[in-house]
C-alpha cells in the first residue's frame, strides 16, 4: 500500500482547471477545503493561488514546459495542522490533449511539535502581518531574515508572544533563485 497516493489535476491553455483526480480530491478534503468535482472544474487555476508572486511563477514555469516540452519538477512544502509535509510537484504539457498535467506527491512528513493553526491566525492587525514564502514556509522576521517558521514560533514563544499575525504569501529569495533558475532557457 502506497501511503502517499499521487494526486493530480488538469489545466488548459487558458487556465481552467478541467479535471482532477479522486486523490486530488481526497486530499484536498483531508486538508478541511469544502469542495468537490463541481466547484473546481471550470474555475480558473489562479483562484486557488493568492499570492501575486508565486502565480506569476507558476505562468513562467507552465509557459516553459509548454514551449520547450520538458516537464519541470520543483518542491514545495505545504503542511497540515498536524505534519510538516514535503512535496514534489511536476508539471508536464500533455500536448495531444492540450492540457497541463500537475503531478503532486507528498515525499516525506514529520509531526509538527507545536500546532500551527494559520487559518486562526489570520486577521490580525495590519502591522502584525507575516511575509511567509508559499514554497519552503519560512517566514520573515522583523529583521528581513528568513527563518524556519518553527524557529519564529519558538523565539515568540520565549519572549512570551503568539504567533497572531495575519500571513502574506511571498516567496523568499532562496525559493525565487530555484524557481527562476528551473524555469531558465
Ligand atoms: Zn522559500
Amino acid at each position: 500500500m502506497d501511503m502517499h497516493p499521487e494526486f493530480s489535476h488538469w489545466v488548459s491553455q487558458s487556465g481552467d482547471i478541467v479535471d482532477v483526480s479522486e486523490t486530488w480530491l481526497s486530499f484536498a478534503r483531508d486538508n478541511g477545503w469544502d469542495i468537490d468535482t463541481k466547484n473546481v472544474v471550470g474555475h480558473h487555476w489562479t483562484e486557488y493561488v493568492k499570492c501575486a508572486e508565486v502565480r506569476k511563477l507558476y505562468e513562467q514555469l507552465m509557459d516553459h514546459v509548454r514551449s520547450t516540452g520538458q516537464p519541470a519538477r520543483l518542491h514545495y512544502r505545504c503542511d497540515s495542522p498536524e505534519q510538516k509535509r514535503f512535496h514534489q510537484m511536476k508539471i508536464a504539457w500533455d500536448r495531444r490533449r492540450s492540457v497541463y498535467e500537475f503531478r503532486n506527491r507528498i515525499l516525506e512528513t514529520e509531526d509538527l511539535k507545536n500546532k500551527i493553526n494559520l487559518t486562526a491566525a489570520q486577521g490580525g492587525a495590519e502591522d502584525d502581518a507575516f511575509d511567509m514564502c508559499s514554497w519552503c514556509k519560512k517566514v520573515k522576521t522583523p529583521d528581513g531574515e528568513w527563518v524556519n517558521i518553527e524557529d519564529m514560533l519558538a523565539s515568540l514563544e520565549a519572549q512570551g508572544q503568539e504567533f497572531t499575525g495575519e500571513v502574506n504569501h511571498d516567496a523568499c529569495p532562496d525559493c525565487l533563485a530555484t524557481l527562476n533558475t528551473s524555469v531558465a532557457p
